[in-house]
């Protein structure tokens, strides 16, 4: 078994999609699974890093950051005519998309072109255009830091929310993702719970897309709303949106009507953050090289020399200002890694 490629005092601006200038003690870059007795055990400072597409360094990491670079996909047949793929954490998500799709393997299709890698997929249980990994992920691989063993976690028991899991909550630190298993499905059925997705393809006269469709439909609307993080670095929705109880969120769409909105299964709604803080007249604003994006003003970026204190202070000022108007107070998205 070969050692883990070890770098120390590495430049961690390169690996996040939103390059703040952050360095850490030392970057191990794991490839094998054979390798992962030899990482720092719990009670050292490890940070798991995939694509960075979801961490915002703010400050030098005192400790290792491992980079996970496990590859292998593969497919089994599973119960009821399904199919199970099972993805090591290194691969790309969107490469995996188009892996199931080339092999009319549904189920994933909406999630097409998130960035990142399939390990952090379970972390914040990515969705978009209506879809969610909670809707397909089967089990989860890891290994446990504390015991210092590989696991299989059933999706039941990764704690699966709106933007949130055990893994980066309750137990945040704690587990590797190794891999994960899909069950997909060879039996197509898109997905059209999202209204301007539906919207975008009846443009085109399209009601009932092929998965090629709605996949190309889901690639042309984030390609319309999202800057390229390879070309203005970002770290794609930077709030939540907030989601509120019945009769709270009744009263706030009686004040503003045109608040777009989803109600959940719960009974609860689920509020556009955007929407509020364009509102509030945030977008195309900046602080330093901070700013908000132009075309979405759910989107910070980094105009290329953006400072930690530049972020903090746009990100204090856009929460103080829509508590100030709708009375929600706005919870970060991705891992702010320094600030408190
Ligand atoms: C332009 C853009 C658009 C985006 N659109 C969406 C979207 O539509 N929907 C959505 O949900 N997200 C979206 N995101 C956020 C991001 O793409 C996802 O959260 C993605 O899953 C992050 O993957 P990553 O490998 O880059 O994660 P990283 O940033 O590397 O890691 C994210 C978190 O997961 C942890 N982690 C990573 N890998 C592992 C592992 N193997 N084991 C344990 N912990 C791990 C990290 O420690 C960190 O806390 C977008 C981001 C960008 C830049």
């Amino acid at each position: 078994m070969r050692r883990p490629e070890t770098v120390e005092g590495a430049d961690l601006a390169p690996l996040s999609t939103f390059r703040l200038p952050a360095t850490a003690d030392r970057l191990i870059i794991l490839d094998q699974l054979e390798q992962l007795p030899q990482l720092p055990r719990d009670n050292d400072s490890l940070l798991v890093l995939g694509g960075g597409s979801n961490t915002v360094f703010t400050a030098d990491w005192p400790g290792t950051v491992l980079l996970n670079r496990l590859r292998g996909i593969e497919a089994e047949p599973a119960d009821n005519g399904a199919v199970r793929v099972r993805a090591a954490a290194g691969e790309n998500w969107h490469q995996l998309v188009r892996w199931c799709l080339k092999r009319e393997l549904y189920g994933i299709e909406n999630l097409i072109l998130i960035p990142g890698s399939v390990g952090a997929a379970p972390i914040q249980n990515i969705g978009a255009y209506g879809g969610e990994l909670a809707a397909v992920l089967e089990s989860v691989s890891a290994w446990d830091r504390q015991n210092g063993a590989l696991i299989e976690i059933p999706a039941a028991e990764c704690g699966l929310a709106y933007r949130d899991s055990r893994f980066k909550s309750s137990e945040r630190g704690r587990f590797l993702i190794t891999a994960v298993s899909l069950k997909l499905q060879r039996q197509f059925q898109p997905a059209l719970g999202y209204q301007s997705l539906v919207d975008h393809l009846g443009a085109r006269a399209i009601s009932t897309p092929t998965p090629r469709q709605l996949a190309a439909a889901v690639m042309r609307l984030r390609r319309h709303r999202l800057p390229d993080p390879a070309r203005l670095a970002n770290a794609g929705s930077f709030f939540k949106n907030p989601v509120l109880g019945a009769s709270t969120a009744a009263a706030m769409l009686a004040e503003h009507p045109c608040l777009p909105h989803w109600r959940l299964s719960d009974g609860s709604v689920k509020l556009a953050a955007g929407w509020m803080i364009d509102r509030q007249g945030w977008r195309g604003r900046r602080v330093g090289d901070a700013g908000v994006y132009q075309n979405h003003a759910l989107v910070l970026v980094n105009h290329g020399r953006a400072s930690a204190g530049q972020l903090g202070e746009l990100i204090d000022r856009i929460t103080a200002s829509v508590a100030g108007e709708f009375g929600v107070c706005l919870e970060v998205e991705p891992n702010l890694i320094g600030f408190e």
